[in-house]
């Protein structure tokens, strides 16, 4: 039948790792019964969404997209999801996403890539990436399968995705999600954010996700205003910064198109365009894949065979073959890489070269934006230097793989929320998006600039 065909389609994208309808099911119950008896309804009341496999879920299967987590179920919930259910939502299930959120393309993932709804024009092509690391979310949430999907933003995981399959996504300001029971990738940038089909449904999501939490030593203790309430497309008296170091070389002439076209539509909004300097940017990529694997090699130590998930225990095997042999075959290959890489500039001789040095150009990146911040309000730039590209296109290459997060990690770096919202469509017929910065807890800001564009 069709609806048969419907459901393989949707299963042929590889986005749920787990299906938990019992549970989406219960919210919209609870949801039914509460409008019944006249009582006020959660801002999602009965909304089944999907939940990135990095956020542990009681009771449910969570393994970060890893063979190292296979058989781990969590006894606790996190705490952005446990506030989604207390906003009234229920969970469709867990989505497939790149091994413990590293990756672009959701190709690191160890049960199978994602793929992402969109093909070429000329439909010829490879199968495209759903982007990553929440290629789960984004497929999903383009598939129309829910109506919106968490993710979490290390260096660019919820926007680039979001920007491949033309959603929206915002990562908030660092600590305005709680971390605690989200996988921890690289802790001092981990962000989680929501990830749907426009910005107020992204408004309403990221107001029930974020909130301070005691149990989170950097949670933002800060009421969360009312972000989906207050939007505004009126962006009179708002300068939007144009920073000039993001026009990098080789920039196809299709993003240059669509920066431009984004410019005009601010402009129409009733912003004043001003251009920006960002002069340490071209930094930002080394500094983030020095920092990024660092504090991974060191939140990874936690798999050793022991506490959770996969073991290997050898014939005749002491403790040390264990952890030796449970980490060779649970880890994947980006994820050996990044805990070598992370290894490497933490050891006693390199430190200073590296990973000290890294720190150094992460405050001058965090200088250049405060800088910024006396000329404009607001910045905008594309959301990656191309549109999505096929599966296996880059998988062999970790370089082009990481430049694909060049426009993505300077605001993380710093800690600034910043959103995708989809800008058109490419000769190809493929989405691309444009991202909008804002100053620290300016989440408004960002949101309001996003309405406008889309
Ligand atoms: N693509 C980047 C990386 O691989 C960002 C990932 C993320 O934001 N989780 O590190």
């Amino acid at each position: 039948t069709a609806f048969n065909e419907k459901v393989s389609a949707a299963k042929a994208l590889n986005a749920f790792l787990v299906e938990t309808p019992e549970h989406a099911l219960a919210a919209a119950d609870a949801a039914d019964a509460a409008r019944a008896a006249g009582k006020t309804l959660g801002p999602l009341a009965g909304v089944p969404i999907g939940m990135k496999d990095l956020f542990c879920t009681k009771d449910v299967a969570t393994t970060a997209s890893s063979h190292i987590l296979e058989g781990f179920v969590p006894p606790y919930e996190s705490t952005v999801s446990q506030n989604l259910w207390n906003a009234g939502a229920g969970m469709l299930g867990k989505l497939n996403m790149d091994q413990f959120a590293m990756g672009s393309s959701n190709e690191t993932s160890f049960f199978g890539n994602v793929i992402s709804p969109w093909r070429r024009n000329d439909g010829g092509h490879a199968p495209l990436a759903p982007g990553g690391s929440s290629g789960g979310s984004s497929s999903a949430v383009a598939a129309r399968l829910c109506p919106g999907a968490t993710g979490t933003d290390t260096g660019g995981s919820i926007r680039q995705p979001a920007a491949f399959t033309g959603i929206s996504g915002i990562k908030p300001t660092y600590g305005r999600c709680s971390r605690w029971g989200t996988i921890a990738f690289a802790s001092s940038l981990d962000q989680a954010g929501p990830m749907a089909r426009d910005v107020t449904d992204c408004a309403i999501m990221l107001g029930a996700m974020a909130g301070f939490d005691p149990k989170d030593a950097t949670s933002l203790d800060l009421d969360v205003p009312a972000w989906d309430r207050e939007l505004s497309s009126d962006l009179k008296g708002k300068r939007v910064g144009i920073p000039k170091e993001y026009r990098v070389d080789g920039m196809p002439q299709e993003i240059e198109a669509l920066w431009q076209q984004g410019v005009d539509w601010l402009r129409d909004a009733g912003a004043e365009i001003v251009e920006v300097s960002l002069p340490h940017t071209k930094y930002a990529l080394p500094a983030y894949y020095i920092i990024a694997p660092a504090e991974a090699s060191s939140n990874l130590a936690r798999y050793d065979g022991v506490r959770y998930g996969l073991r290997d225990l050898p014939d005749g095997a002491n403790l040390q073959d264990m952890y030796a042999a449970t980490r060779a075959d649970g880890f994947g290959d980006e994820v050996k890489r990044r805990i070598m890489i992370g290894t490497y500039v933490l050891s006693a001789g390199f430190y200073d070269a590296y990973y000290t040095q890294a720190q150094k150009v992460r405050a001058l990146i965090a200088r250049d934006f405060d800088r910024a911040w006396e000329a404009c309000d607001l910045l905008l730039a594309p959301t990656a230097p191309s549109a999505a590209f096929a599966l296996g296109e880059k998988s062999a290459d970790p370089i082009a793989m990481y430049l694909n997060d060049v426009f993505t990690v300077p605001s993380s770096l710093a800690g600034l929320p910043a959103m995708s919202v989809p800008g058109g469509l490419d000769a190809q017929g493929l989405p691309l998006g444009l991202q909008i910065i804002g100053r620290a807890l300016d989440e408004q800001g960002v949101l309001d600039a996003g309405l406008a564009i889309e």
